[in-house]
């Protein structure tokens, strides 16, 4: 008999587990899951594991039982080769997704119409997914550098800057103020500068020369090196733990604050991506060179549309230091600018106390108008009845 089929047989426990799993409460699953009769990886009749149910309804406690009961993220036994990523994905559940990211699926993973978790996410407008999934970063690939290869007597990459670079590597925001505020806080990377850029040049050309190149993480990673090198070069000079070179990226310029020096290091490190066959590395490139520093779109938005989607470049709710979301705090005096806290308000200050009150008027003007088109759709509405 095979695999599939003797999984698909399933014991009187395990077709109440999967009774369970669409009218039942965790406490139920739970017991069931500690019968003898009941194995983790069963089979329903379209080949879905227990896991694969409860993440495509986005059940993370669920999730984290199935896998602390030995689930195997990778099951490959649905009659259209549905991953459990994919299931993930569909559910548009963020947590879910990166958690079967951390158990070790398979990304590369292709459904019966050839189409990855990504595509498949991409497809049904789950675009946090397709996110989060571009952007992981499994451990393992990072751990195998720290220790020592072939004739090598000590790792590449020293074992303080593996949790550090790890945490780099798989964050999603690639604001250059953020990621350098992120060294500054992690100064181990700047100060391993020379063997961390070594390690993570070897990756970007891992993840073009690999039979899946991922170009999006080959673009982030070189990136990050860009600013890692550039930041180790401000350090050597100025020995001030980045405050120079991170004041230097939040600076606008005279004329209408647009931070120009930010602009020139995001798109410096666009146009030294080695692999120039990339697609999209060319597409960044053709779009950044139609375009004149301080006009839309800027490097860093295209940066960021062509890594993380476009729904992340036309996010609203950013920081307008560091980019980072959900920034809720505005500018009390202007309320046009908003912020993700004291901090990233006070370092933004020395450029925007030149544009508050300009800015203030605006806000002023933008807030007048739409009273005035409320009082006026009002006025309509109360016509028509
Ligand atoms: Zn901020
Ligand atoms: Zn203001």
């Amino acid at each position: 008999m095979s695999v599939k089929k003797k999984l698909a047989e399933l014991s009187e426990n395990e077709t109440k587990l999967f009774d369970k799993l669409l009218k039942g409460t965790f406490e139920e699953i739970q017991c069931l899951l500690k019968e003898k009769d009941v194995r983790v990886d069963c089979l329903d009749k379209t080949g879905m594991t227990p896991l694969q149910h409860a993440a495509f309804r986005g059940k993370k406690e669920l999730c984290e039982l199935f896998l602390a009961h030995g689930a195997d993220v990778n099951s490959n036994y649905h009659d259209n080769n549905y991953s459990t990523l994919m299931f993930a994905a569909l559910s548009g559940n963020v947590e879910v997704t990166r958690m079967m990211l951390q158990a070790g699926a398979n990304i590369h993973q292709i459904n019966s119409v050839n189409k990855t978790a990504t595509q498949m996410a991409a497809f049904v407008g789950q675009h946090q997914c397709v996110s989060a999934i571009n952007n992981f970063f499994p451990r393992s690939e990072l751990e195998y550098y720290t220790k020592p290869q072939g004739l090598e007597t000590e790792g590449k990459l020293p074992l303080e800057t593996l949790e550090p670079l790890l945490g780099l590597v798989n964050s999603v925001n690639l604001h250059p103020v953020k990621v350098s505020m992120y060294l500054r806080d992690n100064m181990i990377l700047v100060n391993e500068s020379y063997k961390v850029c070594k390690v993570l040049d070897i990756l970007v050309e891992k993840n073009m020369k690999a039979r899946d190149t991922n170009d999006v993480m080959a673009v982030k990673l070189h990136y990050f090196t860009t600013i890692i090198r550039l930041a180790r070069k401000s350090h050597d000079d100025k020995n001030d733990n980045l405050q120079f070179w991170i004041k230097s990226l939040v600076k606008g310029r005279d004329q209408d604050g647009f931070p120009e020096f930010a602009e020139r290091v995001v798109r410096q490190s666009l146009k030294e991506f080695p692999y120039v066959d990339s697609q999209l590395f060319q597409t960044l490139v053709r779009q950044i060179s139609s375009v004149k520093i301080g006009d839309t779109p800027t490097a860093l938005s295209s940066l960021i549309a062509g890594v993380n989607g476009n729904q992340f470049a036309m996010a609203e709710d950013v920081c307008a230091t560091c980019g980072e979301r959900n920034a809720v705090k505005s500018c009390s005096v202007c309320k046009y600018l908003q912020y993700c806290g004291q901090p990233c308000q006070k370092l933004h200050w020395s450029t925007h106390k030149k544009f508050c009150k300009t800015l203030a008027l605006v806000y002023k003007k933008n807030q007048e108008m739409m009273a005035k088109e409320k009082a006026k759709q009002k006025r309509r509405r109360i016509r028509k009845k």
